[in-house]
């Protein structure tokens, strides 16, 4: 017996999520079949909004509902200061730990010649325009992920910065090698942002 349509759909609309297989997505679809209308429209409303209401920060590239975003828009942050990031979710446990007040800049992404990504599939050329535009900056600390392609990502941007004479600099290893950032906690981010070294 086939599943009716509608249950089916949801069925396959949940199994497009990450980490959710085919077991999972059945039973969040059964599950939601029983949610009251009232949570069921209101579930729908905010995956609605979040995909139309947010868009990235023009200067930043940052996740906001306000261009330029909240950070860009904050003079009282230290103007000097530019922090580079792979993903929009790693400036939320950066700037979590309270101890780092300075600019961020995000790259959606690392490059990676494996899956054919240069960087021009980066928000790398923005960067580069910001800190044109902006004699401001006196350093940039990258904090890529202690991944190959991270590494690799964080010499590109230092050779790529260092004749304009801005300090370019790494966060410390005490982010265990192949660690994303999103998992770090936050005394080892403060540590890693704290020992930072110049590249
Ligand atoms: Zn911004």
């Amino acid at each position: 017996m086939q599943y009716p349509e509608p249950i089916a759909k949801l069925i396959d609309s949940y199994m497009r999520l990450p980490g959710i297989g085919s077991k999972t997505a059945t039973r969040l679809a059964f599950y939601t079949i029983d949610m009251d209308k009232a949570d069921v429209e209101a579930f729908s409303k905010s995956l609605m909004a979040a995909k139309t209401e947010l868009h990235y920060c023009t200067i930043c590239g940052n996740i906001t509902d306000e261009d330029p975003c909240e950070i860009c828009r904050d003079k009282g942050r230290d103007q000097k200061t530019i922090l580079v990031v792979e993903q929009p979710k790693d400036v939320m446990s950066i700037d979590r730990t309270n101890e780092y007040h300075g600019l961020y800049h995000v790259l959606h992404g690392v490059l990676s010649p494996i899956e054919g990504r240069g960087p021009e599939d980066l928000n790398i050329q923005s960067l580069i325009k910001r800190l044109q535009a902006n004699d401001a900056v006196q350093e940039v600390i990258v904090a890529t992920n202690a991944t190959p392609e991270g590494e690799a990502t964080a010499q590109y941007l230092a050779r790529l910065i260092h004749p304009a004479q801005i300090k370019v600099t790494r966060l410390a290893h005490g982010l265990a090698v192949g660690s994303d950032i999103e998992y770090a906690d936050e005394m080892t981010l403060l540590k890693a942002v704290e020992g930072r070294t110049e590249m």
